[in-house]
């Protein structure tokens, strides 16, 4: 899943960088010690761009919706939540990634001031090539991309949290070593989440992206 994460952590190293209790200084909390319910954001724009093989989207709605279903289950007791606003759909030359070439290509497609979530028939892992991945977020290179651009790839093998997991990467994270976390391999038994570090991070990446108009309210972009 985590393909992306090394590239990722050199590129956004400054923010990855911020020391935690820099980060928890911005989470606000009650006079009972309890943490205060975060102020909720706008819902963020998804665009859904799943690759066709053979004529044939490689995922169908269901898996999709469930995917965006899962991550907001996640993402909303920390006041995040996301909505599909447009669907598309992509030519079989993008079914299959095979190399990073295959996903800078991606870039091209995107969608601005939308988070751009790009499904695929396979992911192939470009530092371990004999591995296949569930997903990843991207950075696009290339003359043709802004140097924040980024994206997330998500393949039709992925378990039900992928997509969340590889959200948690776009709005700054790494991995965790604790099961159960929704950056951990390792699922726990109970429901995936985020601790409150990784939620500062994220409220903390959305405000900066917000207030660069890089991402907009759902509500602020046409619905098909
Ligand atoms: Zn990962």
């Amino acid at each position: 899943m985590l393909d992306g994460t090394r590239r990722f952590a050199l590129l956004r190293g400054g923010l990855a960088a911020l020391p935690a209790v820099a980060l928890l200084a911005s989470i606000g909390s009650t006079a009972t010690g309890q943490p205060a319910a975060p102020a909720p954001f706008p819902a963020l724009p998804i665009s859904v761009t799943t690759a066709l093989e053979g004529g044939e989207p490689v995922v169908d709605d269901a898996w999709i919706a469930g995917q965006v279903e899962n991550a907001n289950t996640i993402f909303s007791p920390h006041g995040v939540t996301f909505r599909v606003v447009e669907r598309h759909t992509m030519p079989e030359a993008h079914a299959r990634l095979e190399n990073r070439r295959d996903r800078h290509a991606l870039g091209h497609l995107q969608h601005p001031q939308r988070i751009d979530v790009f499904l695929v028939r396979s992911l192939r892992d470009v530092d371990e090539p004999e591995r296949m991945r569930q997903g990843v977020h991207w950075r696009p290179r290339g003359d043709a991309f802004d140097a924040r651009a980024h994206l997330v790839i998500v393949s039709s093998i992925a378990g039900p949290t992928v997509l969340a997991h590889e959200l948690g990467h776009y709005f700054g994270n790494g991995h965790s070593d604790v099961p159960g976390n929704i950056m951990s391999y390792e699922r726990g038994d109970v429901p995936p989440f985020f601790d409150a570090t990784q939620v500062a991070r994220i409220r903390f990446s959305l405000r900066r992206f917000l207030q660069r108009e890089e991402l907009v309210a759902a509500d602020a972009v046409a619905t098909p």
